[in-house]
């Protein structure tokens, strides 16, 4: 059945293998077991019971809490040519009527459902008439008090469940679930804690990065500007500020859409279609937005102001690169939002959740202040505890030399204390610069020691550099009726030349995806298809798709038929149109078709180096080299040529392993192999001396394979007493 699955992964959906996790849910589906799957967004879970639909007979019933993003998975599975509905409170009575008359009479593979309708006896009642082999509980946990977001209906798909005609397989979906969730859904829903599928919550297309004392909205211009054909999301804490920073973008003219919940209904549904009809590029919006948004090429998410703690961050950061391709997840992180975020916790939380609150704010701010790599911080907060270094976020890609500013620190500072620390940031850079404001001169400040000791900068320099300041915690702001600045603690160690200051020059902004013609003239075709077809453009093809074709170039239905995300549906429905265009753009640009085509050249050269490096090596030990000498004629690791030497044994060459393992080890190879076995090298490696290397014990099994085979074959007691 499995072999059917895998085929149908490529008809359907025009995928040429499974992702990580995928397939042993799919197995576990397929052997009737019910199962739990837990991936992080973009992980995948929707073919995880969209594929083992197409391999049962009947209808599988999708339980889903989020209403907007049920017409995008339908209007995609129709897309695929796989028959779906949905039945939601956003069809009328008589709609969902109909809907359900259909679905009895065995229309759809898949019919996704609200968790509400499990309250009508009368829908229960219509399901018992149906073939429901499967069901998929997407968003799982929404069945746990414990979790985020607990939906009491939840409760009813228990018994929905037993309650059919046939006992059906139940899958467990979810991106978010602590140990004690987990549990509870599996108790919740009877499956067994051993059939679960949990793949971590690591990103890899995702590069998270903090950006500190650099002007936030000069930072966020700039980038926007870099990246204005790219979906993004601007996420700011308060209905306010994502008024004025919609204003300011406005009128900069950038491609821009807002949303928070105190607009009317009406507009923020218009701003979401705008949004992903991609009428609008950028979505500046409170927490309220992106739930239940699928659309699968937001290639960025930036926080214009610190997220109140590390699960929302995700979450929303998270929305960022659905579609697998490289995206960016920046915060610019301001002292200064600590405090807005101290006020909101404090005006909406109960009285004994606020101290729990305030600790995950402040873990929140200690992932801003991290000089470690920021997806391990976010791993480990998640209780992921052997992660490595991710080698993209801002912290391990930071080469930035640093220059000492300890003297221009001293500067300010002092100069913040003569003005008896009550005064704001605007003013105390005027008198920095020796200006000849009417103001300063009224508070003679113009006679103060440190008037006018910074004037070879301009007023907005020593401004943004207070500001590093106020990031660095050397200077703190009181927010009164308006904010003053004061020196910290740790300002008045850097003004005793206790305290060195090193400032990094400022991060520059990236372009997220290349710039390509070809890409940006499918990406036109696709949405006026979108347009016709009234769906959002990524659910004609993701931009994986469109990347791929760029590279492939198809110019026939085999060859289209190739890019990864185009199954038979959509070769037949859009083929032709995308085929074509690649065509007339390879006719006006010829050299893109050579540069295909030197490239597949290139790499096949590349690929039978490879394939025959190890030949080399082969040689040069026949001609007596030892295996040092030749990793240092090569320029190779050791490793590489052991591996070559086992490789050339494996291809049936001969090769004198016996003069490569010291005597003296021989029999202590054999009695560590009768000990630990010989499946695995490490415990194998444990019993023996340090210096018998994984190479002397690989050579040896390979010696020995044929006593070890007979010995495997034949059982443990029976064990020949000599090799
Ligand atoms: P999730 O529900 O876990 O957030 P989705 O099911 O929406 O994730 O899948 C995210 C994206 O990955 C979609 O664009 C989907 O088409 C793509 N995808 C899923 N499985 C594969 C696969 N095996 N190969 C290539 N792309 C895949």
């Amino acid at each position: 059945m499995f072999e059917k699955a895998q085929q149908l992964l490529q008809s359907y959906f025009g995928f040429p293998s499974f992702r990580k996790g995928q397939e042993q849910a799919i197995r576990f589906v397929l052997e009737g077991k019910n199962s739990l799957c837990v991936m992080p967004t973009g992980g995948g879970k929707s073919i995880c019971y969209q594929i083992p639909s197409l391999v049962m007979p009947g209808t599988t019933i999708v339980v889903s809490p989020l209403i907007s993003l049920m017409k995008d998975q339908v209007d995609a599975l129709l897309q695929l040519g796989i028959s779906a509905t949905y039945i939601n409170s956003s069809i009328s009575l008589s709609e969902a009527n109909e809907r359900m008359m259909e679905a009895k009479q065995g229309r759809y593979k898949l019919l996704y459902i609200a968790p509400e309708r499990l309250e009508s006896r009368e829908f229960k009642e219509n399901l018992k008439s149906m073939e429901i082999p499967f069901v998929a509980v997407d968003e799982a946990h929404c069945i746990s008090q414990w979790g985020h977001d607990f939906r009491p209906s939840y409760r009813h798909i228990r018994r929905m469940v037993n309650n059919l005609k046939k006992k059906p397989i139940v899958l467990a979906l979810t991106a978010t679930a602590t140990p004690m969730v987990r549990e509870d859904i599996c108790k919740s829903l009877d499956i067994d804690e051993k059939n679960t599928v949990m793949t971590g919550f690591e990103r890899e297309n995702l590069s998270f990065s903090v950006i500190k004392g650099q002007d936030r909205l000069l930072f966020l211009k700039d980038f926007l500007k870099k990246n204005n054909k790219e979906s993004g999301i601007i996420y700011a804490a308060t209905r306010k500020m994502v008024d004025q920073l919609y204003e300011r973008l406005k009128k900069e003219n950038m491609n821009v859409g807002r949303y928070h919940a105190g607009m009317s209904d009406l507009d923020r549904m218009r701003e979401q279609d705008q949004f992903l009809a991609e009428k609008t590029t950028v979505m500046v919006a409170t927490s309220a937005f992106g739930m239940g948004i699928d659309k699968s090429n937001i290639r960025y998410v930036i926080h214009f102001q610190l997220p109140k703690n590390m699960e929302s961050y995700y979450q929303e950061a998270g929305r960022a690169g659905r579609d697998g391709l490289a995206s960016e997840c920046i915060v610019l992180y301001s002292p200064q939002d600590v405090q807005v975020q101290r006020f909101l916790i404090d005006q909406s939380s109960e009285r004994n959740r606020i101290s729990q609150e305030l600790e995950k704010l402040q873990l929140m701010v200690d992932y801003c202040h991290t000089e470690n790599c920021l997806q391990a911080y976010i791993l480990q907060y998640f209780g992921e505890r052997e992660t490595e270094s991710c080698g993209r976020c801002g912290n391990c890609t930071d080469s930035r030399a640093s220059v000492d500013v300890t003297k221009e620190a001293q500067m300010v500072l002092s100069c913040i204390v003569r003005m008896g620390q009550k005064f704001g940031k605007t003013i105390t850079a005027q008198v920095l610069t020796g200006s000849k404001n009417k103001k300063i001169t009224e508070l003679h400040f113009h006679k103060l020691s440190t008037y006018g000791i910074m004037k070879e900068k301009s007023a907005k320099e020593v401004s943004d550099f207070i500001e590093f300041l106020i990031s660095q915690e050397m200077i703190g702001v009181n927010h009164g009726s308006f904010p003053t600045i004061f020196v910290t603690e740790k300002g008045k160690n850097v003004l005793l030349g206790k305290q060195v200051v090193r400032k990094k020059e400022a991060v520059l902004t990236k372009q997220v995806a290349n710039d390509d013609p070809l890409f940006d003239r499918l990406r036109i075709i696709r949405r006026s298809i979108a347009e016709m077809e009234k769906v959002p453009p990524f659910v004609i093809f993701s931009d994986t798709t469109l990347k791929d074709m760029c590279i492939k170039l198809p110019q026939s239905d085999e060859e289209f038929l190739q890019v990864n995300g185009v199954g038979e549906n959509k070769l037949k429905k859009y083929g032709e149109v995308f085929i074509s265009a690649i065509i007339s753009y390879c006719d006006e640009h010829p050299e893109r078709l050579l540069k295909k085509a030197t490239e597949r050249s290139f790499k096949k050269k590349t690929k039978k180096a490879e394939r025959d490096s190890h030949l080399v090596t082969y040689e040069m030990f026949l001609n007596g080299l030892s295996l040092k000498e030749i990793s240092g004629k090569r320029e190779l690791a050791l490793a590489t040529v052991e591996n070559h030497l086992l490789l050339c044994a494996e291809q049936g060459l001969d090769v004198d392993f016996e003069a490569l393992i010291p005597a003296e080890y021989m029999p202590l190879l054999k009695r560590a192999i009768e000990e630990a076995g010989s499946d695995r090298l490490k415990p194998i490696k444990e019993q023996l001396p340090e210096e018998v290397t994984f190479f002397m014990i690989k050579a040896f099994l390979f010696l020995n394979k044929n006593k070890l085979k007979l010995m495997k074959d034949k059982s443990v007691r029976d064990r020949p007493s000599s090799w």
